[in-house]
């Protein structure tokens, strides 16, 4: 399974923008962004006004970013999304927003989505009572995510629990901390995403 595994600050500094990538230490001084905003380098300042394809093409990226999906397996998210009934910058979005992994890191068990990706990856998580160990698994409405029980009582996830308990759930999720499960209770939309995406952007991109 491919995935990128170069720095993640630089993916934000590419992006001029926190992507959030990194959990606890994106929200401190230690943040790259907020050390040096632009990459090193006597091109790192380049600015400069973009064209038309250029800022599609920036805003495709940031989405892969933020939810660590490779080229490949975007494309696909939003062929799939092309297909289905509805408007496909929406569909694009639920569907991302729907990945186990996401998930995870939303009801707020991982610090990080690449977190997430580990913890799913180590088989820590049921769906309804089954195991998933796919970090894109796709999450449908009403079904139930667990921190598997022999998994509860590790110190990581006591950490996690204590750390987190006080985040701010997106209303798509209803979560018990104590049991350490969450309830997907509506499709994820555009206002509920952590980082704003233009998905109309995202659109026009793949459309021409
Ligand atoms: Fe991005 Fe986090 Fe690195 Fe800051 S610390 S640059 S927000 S990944």
């Amino acid at each position: 399974m491919a995935r990128y595994t170069d720095a993640s600050c630089k993916l934000c500094r590419r992006e001029k923008e926190k992507l959030f990538l990194k959990g606890a230490r994106c929200y401190t001084d230690k943040c790259a962004l907020v050390r040096r905003a632009s990459a090193p380098g006597q091109h790192g300042k380049k600015g400069g006004k973009m064209s038309e394809y250029g800022v599609q093409l920036r805003e495709k990226q940031k989405a892969k970013r933020i939810y660590g999906v490779l080229e490949k397996q975007f494309r696909s998210y939003f062929d799939k999304a092309e297909r289905k009934s509805g408007v496909t910058g929406e569909n694009l979005i639920e569907l991302l927003e729907c990945r186990l992994d996401n998930i995870v890191y939303r009801m707020g068990f991982a610090n990080s989505r690449k977190e997430a990706r580990q913890l799913v990856l180590h088989n820590h998580f049921t769906v309804d009572d089954k195991k998933v160990n796919i970090p894109s698994f796709q999450v449908k409405q009403g079904q139930i995510i667990k921190v598997k029980s022999k998994s509860r009582k590790s110190p990581k996830f006591t950490q996690i629990v204590e750390t987190n308990s006080g985040k701010v759930i997106p209303a798509f999720l209803s979560v018990d901390f104590e049991k350490m499960s969450a309830t997907l209770l509506n499709k994820p939309t555009k206002a509920d995403m952590e980082i704003p995406i233009e998905d109309r952007l995202i659109v026009e991109f793949y459309s021409k």
